[in-house]
């Protein structure tokens, strides 16, 4: 696996990380994960009206434990959801649904970078309201609040303080959201993740930064507060066991306040709710629902493929790239290695592009494959025709058929093409044969604009090294 770069830190860093599940309807009523206008996908259960009742998701249960088998956990057959109480405009019942006596899923584990990262549990929950702060002007300052965002299910994700850097934390996040996105469960888009990110000197007291959205935030607020916590600790000055907020503009902490603890929230068995058993016919059918993951195909790609450890981990980072290698690899690995991990992730990466929002598929690339390994395209144009794919998504084929790129494969139409050549430029082939590489450049080019770029240059090459 990857460098252990962690040893020598003396941080110590645990997640509480809050996923949103992509089920259609909310955890407890039918209202529409998806609304638009704000407060229009909302009921009375969702508002907490008095004598509304909840309705559990079995969509939702189904994510969460599939969440929790894959994260290693061992599953509880049986939990019940409580209500955890606080008084703030987010909740409109003044207590959150969540699980915490028992949960879902317990004791697993995700390695990362070489290590074992425990898993304390996973469990499902509902997300609280959104609020939007207005304070435009010294005259509005004032909170609005959306509550379509009210008993959208999440699943929560706790692992032991066990990541040794800020960059650790980052991978596990990375690889957690890989693994996410392989069981198709967790909704893409903004704040996909929100965490609770608890990081502490060996020795010294734990600080709790609250509610950081974005993996990339979760980054930069845990470099914020180690760089805090460790000039306090070279002062002299002692780490108040506290929750803070991470402020994405300053790049800093800040006090939110001392530390409370779960006792204050009062956690009570949520009455409205029914226990949840999960049988043996269900956990079979969720088991089966669980694909092989990330880790695994990065050591099969090795074995199978004889990938490169850093080839393979790029391909299994995303679900999609990972299938449309595979069927081009059933054709020709080696080539599959070459358009898809190279090619196609290079182009990928230079404009800042998801696969997800390409047209880019196991088909195209394919028949691309096909065409190279019958000799037809040019490496040149072979790679202009991914880029096509990539920003335009026409097919390879269809591109290089419209633009007449294919080379033609009649016998002995290349060495035609580089005869001719040869005659019109004696000196320069007799400067070719005397070893100048230039001269060789210079036929190669003729014989490609003769071909109006549809044949391969080192195809040209092996025809002119025959006529030395
Ligand atoms: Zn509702
Ligand atoms: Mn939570």
């Amino acid at each position: 696996m990857a460098q252990r770069t962690h040893q020598k830190s003396k941080v110590v860093i645990g997640l509480e990380c809050h996923v949103q599940l992509n089920t259609n309807s909310k955890l407890f009523c039918g209202c529409p994960t998806k609304g638009e206008e704000p407060n229009t996908a909302v009921c009375e259960v969702c508002l907490g009206m008095p004598g509304s009742k909840p309705v559990l998701n079995k969509k939702a249960v189904d994510f969460g434990l599939m969440v929790a088998l894959a994260l290693n956990c061992k599953i509880n057959e049986k939990f019940f959801f409580s209500r955890k109480s606080y008084f703030y405009p987010d909740l409109a019942k003044n207590y959150q649904t969540t699980q915490y006596e028992i949960p879902i899923g317990k004791e697993g584990y995700l390695e990362v970078d070489g290590k074992k990262i425990r898993i304390t549990r996973v469990h499902l929950e509902e997300d609280p309201a959104s609020l939007v702060h207005e304070s435009g002007t010294k005259e509005s300052n004032y909170s609005l609040v959306d509550y379509n965002r009210s008993g959208i299910p999440l699943v929560e994700i706790v692992t032991e303080p066990e990541l040794e850097s800020p960059e650790h934390a980052r991978h596990f996040l990375d690889l957690l959201l890989t693994n996410l996105n392989y069981l198709g469960v967790y909704s893409h888009g903004e704040g996909v993740l929100k965490a609770d990110c608890n990081i502490s000197i060996k020795g010294s007291s734990r600080v709790e930064i609250k509610n950081v959205t974005g993996f990339k935030a979760v980054e930069s607020a845990l470099i914020a507060e180690e760089k805090r916590q460790k000039e306090l600790i070279e002062k002299g000055e002692k780490i108040e066991m506290e929750t803070r907020g991470f402020d994405a503009k300053t790049n800093s902490t800040y006090l939110m306040r001392k530390k409370e603890t779960e006792e204050d929230y009062g956690f009570i068995a949520d009455p409205d709710l029914v226990k949840v058993e999960i049988d043996s016919g269900w956990m079979k059918e969720i088991k089966a629902k669980v694909p092989e993951l990330a880790d695994s195909k990065v050591k099969r790609f090795v074995k199978e493929f004889g990938l490169k450890e850093y080839d393979a981990k790029v391909l299994a980072s995303n679900k999609t790239l990972s299938e449309i290698f595979e069927e081009a690899a059933k054709l020709d690995s080696k080539l599959a290695v070459r358009f898809v991990s190279r090619e196609l992730m290079g182009i990928l990466n230079y404009n800042k592009l998801k696969i997800g929002e390409t047209k880019v598929n196991a088909i195209g690339i394919i028949g691309l494959i096909e065409l190279v390994k019958a000799g037809k395209v040019s490496d040149k144009n072979a790679k202009e025709s991914i880029i096509k794919y990539v920003l335009k998504g026409v097919s390879p084929k269809e591109f290089l058929e419209k633009n007449n790129l294919l080379i033609e494969s009649i016998p002995g139409g290349l060495e035609k093409i580089v005869d001719e050549v040869v005659e019109k430029n004696k000196s320069v082939f007799d400067d070719y044969k005397q070893g100048n590489s230039k001269s060789l450049n210079f036929l190669i080019g003729q014989v490609m604009r003769k071909m109006q770029g549809k044949a391969d240059a080192r195809q040209v090459q092996k025809v002119l090294e025959n006529l030395k």
